[in-house]
């Protein structure tokens, strides 16, 4: 196991022969000047040599261990920059509700919420997830508090949709918060509400639901350690190498830094720190980000980050557009969560502290107005150039797409609706077709010359990276439930690209780290199949992973051959 403090003096001795090589196998580096080789070796946790075995053969001393490939495909491990363990699986371990159909029937839900309540008489508030609003519309039904009350009217009830965009609430859930017709919406967010009366309909919009939050006990740090435990046990075992996870706050890096000390942390974290309360309060927000952060600190884990939501989501039509949204005769076009100006400082601050700004954009003039801030930001004196983060990209202005590049921010893209699904026809027509006919538009990016980076951003959509890998390269849906295809392809190279060495350069380790190189970390995956011999549709998305190095180190290691590793075996199932 390793330890946090584990660390190389500069000028200890050092064997001049490797701990580990590689051998035998088809090895793709990632790495123009070489694309391929068949060996590797690796001392102190980074290459030291590639080649085939007798281009090696000076690095291999009595102690190196020798791990014969047998001809399989090996190459650098993957990068998921946007995800959230914490919020799919904590639900799990606190035993809240979890209705557990796709998308639920409001029949459904009532049963799931009646079932649930008898079977936790003790439970003060009955929380959980998902309902889904289309499912309310094809009944005929409105879904929110008078709903919500004839279900259940004397226990509170709060419930997310499964865009994490929207939650509905029962009337003593909105009494418990304290929230009335008075009640002035908050800035990332807003309550629906009567028109007539300004009384709360039961439906919380974006930020707005953290005001329910706020009224419930927040989350255990035992039960996010648990969930992040497995969440890390499966990106390892699926080859994942570095993740970004965001809206933390201080329970949840006491979580990662438990993890961490127990020599569980089997990747490197960046942890982004809300900005503001999107999801649920954070009481410590500033004292973290004036230094508390660093405490965390260690080889794999950070929190230089920060986290918010600068628009909404499609379903509730609160991404922020810069036409209005179709059908909308009042010229609604969304909103932002942050003025111009209050963002541009904010960047400015955050940049010259060298603390990342993730912000999540899923409507072209969010990240149009988020690439404006950049801009403002590189103009004044004292920024450090940070490598800022536009989440999601859902839409982009096509004249944007250059600016990538010009401000070194990151694109980052996430495969909910990239390839065709049942959920992506119910959720996201309502952008309506000429905007849908520029969503995730990846290759424009890299065309661009920009770096464009994928986080699966679970429980939004499924933690698996290889499902993502597969769809870049098809856009088709990898079962062959739906016709069609959606967006523009890019190649495998590309996509392993955008999926390795892209990741590396938008957590500021492509010097060290995302492709095999000599001299940087040993970070490999191997794989059961070739992805270059394979037909992409249908097989990338089932690719297994054998092995998983990690700094050299074997964290994950499937079939059981090599006894040493942190986790052993198939990945284990998570939804
Ligand atoms: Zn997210």
């Amino acid at each position: 196991m390793r330890s946090l403090y584990e660390h190389r003096p500069s000028h200890g001795a050092r064997s001049a022969y490797a701990d580990l090589a590689l051998v035998n196998g088809r090895i793709y580096t990632g790495d123009p000047g070489l694309p391929w080789c068949s060996a590797l070796a690796v001392a102190g946790g980074r290459i030291i040599a590639r080649g085939d075995r007798s281009g090696i053969d000076h690095a291999i001393g009595a102690g190196t261990r020798i791990i014969d490939l047998g001809g399989r495909f090996a190459m650098p491990g993957l990068y998921d920059m946007h995800t959230h363990p914490d919020l799919a699986l904590a639900p799990r371990y606190a035993d809240d509700l979890d209705i557990g159909i796709v998308d639920p029937t409001p029949a459904q839900v009532r049963d799931a919420v009646l079932a649930y309540a008898a079977e936790h008489p003790d439970r003060e508030w009955i929380y959980g997830q998902y309902f889904v609003r289309y499912t309310f519309r094809q009944a005929g039904l409105v879904p929110g508090k008078d709903w919500l009350d004839t279900v259940m009217p004397d226990r509170p009830v709060a419930l997310l949709d499964r865009m994490w965009g929207t939650m509905m609430v029962n009337s003593l859930a909105l009494e418990r918060a304290g929230i009335t017709a008075a009640t002035p919406d908050p800035t990332n967010g807003y309550l629906e509400r009567d028109p007539a009366t300004g009384e709360p309909t039961g439906l919380l919009i974006d930020g707005a639901y953290a005001l329910i939050h706020a009224a419930m006990p927040s989350t255990p740090v035992p039960v996010l350690r648990a969930a992040y435990r497995d969440g890390i046990r499966y990106q390892s075992a699926r080859g994942v190498v570095a993740s970004k996870y965001v809206h933390v706050c201080e329970n949840r890096l006491e979580a990662l830094h438990a993890l961490d000390t127990a020599g569980e942390l089997t990747m490197r974290i960046e942890a982004a720190i809300s900005w503001q309360d999107d999801i649920f309060p954070v009481r410590r927000r500033w004292e973290l980000l004036a230094g508390e952060r660093h405490y965390y600190r260690s080889a794999r884990l950070n929190a230089n980050a920060v986290k918010f939501h600068f628009d909404g989501t499609v379903e509730p039509r609160s991404s922020y557009l810069i036409t209005p949204w179709d059908g909308a005769n009042t010229g609604w076009a969304g909103k932002i969560n942050l003025t111009p100006e209050h963002l541009a400082d904010m960047l400015w601050d955050m940049d010259r502290q060298g603390i990342r700004v993730i912000a999540h954009c899923t409507g072209d003039a969010a990240s149009d107005t988020f690439l404006d801030a950049v801009a403002e930001a590189r103009r004044r004196p004292g920024g450090l150039g940070v490598r800022h983060q536009c989440a999601h990209c859902t839409i982009l202005h096509g004249s944007n797409l250059r600016r990538f590049r010009e401000l070194g921010v990151t694109a980052e893209f996430s495969p909910v609706s990239w390839y065709p699904s049942r959920f992506v026809s119910g959720a996201r027509s309502g952008y309506g077709p000429e905007r849908l006919a520029r969503a995730y538009n990846v290759k424009g990016v890299l065309e661009a010359g920009g770096i464009a980076v994928i986080g699966t951003d679970w429980p939004v959509s499924p933690l698996d990276p290889w499902i993502a890998l597969e769809t870049l390269v098809t856009r088709a849906n990898p079962w062959g439930e739906m016709e069609g295809r959606f967006g523009e392809p890019i190649s495998l190279e590309q996509a392993i690209s955008v999926m390795t060495r892209n990741g590396a350069w938008s957590m500021d380790m492509e010097d060290r780290a995302g492709s095999l190189e000599i001299g940087k970390s040993a970070d490999l995956i191997v794989l059961d199949r070739d992805l270059f011999a394979i037909e992409p549709q249908g097989n990338i998305h089932a690719t297994k992973v054998d092995l998983t190095f990690m700094a050299g180190e074997l964290v994950h290691d499937r079939l059981n051959v090599e006894s040493d590793a942190t986790w052993q075996g198939e990945a284990p199932k998570l939804w």
